[in-house]
């Protein structure tokens, strides 16, 4: 027999420090096989395998097992072409399918960069009205379609760090928490769509227009929903308070637009970029600060114990230094111990003591992110 071809990429699996690795991966005929560096081996067998293809470039091939507890992913050359062929009937059905709606996903995205060029060239008017009135009067001249679009679009483009988590029980649990504070949000009309990622990483963020990513590795940590609740608060406060868009404009400013116009598709990569680093990951502290507190006064006006953020806080503390480089949410935040201080500071003036708890059974939707 010839030497198996082998293609580099990875896999997710909760036994794996931080839920992935690196892998070299190679194809029987029975099963795809993938081989971490230290020699721990992970396999999907054929005919429990779902395919799926996505990711940052499109071109990334998932393969899972039916629970969705092992992904092996690769996004070498010939990957899915070697897949169709070694497992006869078993795969090569399964990967016609997974072509075609690969297919039909690459038309939409194309609609989102025709709409992302429209959002630039609508962005432009915002930045111009900037340099008059600063960041904030410009985005508030914006309407929130703006947001949405430019949310869909980073959506679209950006790698997720992981599978998406599809749990009736874990997504209603999130809902429960949105729903209670969306009436509370400072600016209404957002549409909040929740997408929970298979990660090991204790965080959320949030895009423009109310997207929000919340990792399975927040919610396995948490001891309470009002510690999930306090995140989600935060995040929509960046949202209602359009932080993106500002961070957005001050970024670029007026020659970064004129270069991002004149160099469309070059300059949607670099939009895309600008999302990814400096929106959801380096929000200024003045903008944490104002998450906080916005967050906070929604908690209480929603009447959940604003303490949960506290909480959370607390458990970043212990947890710190296990956060991947690029969501290192913590190197830009102000320091947990005067976050925890200005909101515990907020609770006591704003002299509220009892709230309402939650009605979720928060250990079973623990343990549906902690399944092996
Ligand atoms: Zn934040």
């Amino acid at each position: 027999m010839n030497d198996p071809q082998t293609f580099s990429g990875g896999v997710f699996h909760e036994s794996i420090e931080g839920g992935r690795a690196g892998a070299e991966i190679s194809i029987d005929t029975q099963s795809v096989v993938a081989r971490l560096q230290d020699g721990q081996q992970f396999s999907l067998r054929f005919e429990k395998l779902e395919l799926e293809i996505g990711g940052a470039s499109g071109k990334m091939v998932f393969c899972r097992n039916d629970d969705r507890s092992l992904t092996i992913f690769s996004e070498a050359k010939g990957f899915l072409k070697t897949l169709e062929h070694s497992g006869g009937l078993l795969t090569n059905q399964k990967v016609d399918q997974v072509k075609k709606t690969s297919r039909s996903n690459r038309r939409k995205s194309r609609r989102s960069v025709l709409l992302g060029l429209a959002v630039i060239a609508l962005l432009g008017w915002g930045i111009f009205e900037l340099v008059v009135y600063g960041a904030r009067t410009a985005v508030t001249a914006l309407p929130i379609s703006v947001d949405q679009q430019i949310g869909e679009f980073a959506m679209e483009s950006m790698d997720l760090q992981g599978p998406i988590l599809e749990d009736e029980v874990v997504t209603a649990a999130i809902k429960s928490m949105i729903d209670r504070l969306q009436p509370h949000t400072a600016i209404q009309g957002f549409q909040y769509k929740v997408t929970v990622v298979e990660a090991d990483i204790m965080n959320a963020f949030a895009l423009p227009g109310g997207y929000l990513v919340v990792y399975t590795g927040l919610i396995r940590k948490s001891d309470r929903p009002e510690q999930v609740a306090g995140v989600l608060a935060h995040e929509i406060a960046h949202v209602t308070k359009r932080h993106g868009l500002q961070r957005i404009g001050q970024t670029i400013g007026i020659s970064g637009l004129a270069g991002l116009l004149a160099g469309d598709i070059g300059g949607l990569a670099v939009l895309a970029e600008l999302l990814e680093f400096s929106t959801i990951n380096k929000y200024s502290r003045d903008h944490e600060t104002e998450a906080d507190l916005e967050g906070v006064r929604m908690m209480l006006a929603a009447e959940i114990d604003p303490q949960g953020l506290a909480e959370f806080f607390e458990i970043m503390q212990h947890e710190q230094g296990g956060l991947p480089g690029a969501l290192a949410w913590i190197s830009t935040h102000p320091d947990h111990a005067s976050r925890i201080n200005d909101i515990n500071k907020t609770l006591q003036a704003s002299g509220k003591t009892s709230f309402k708890p939650f009605s979720v059974d928060w250990q079973d939707v623990v343990q549906r992110v902690s399944k092996q």
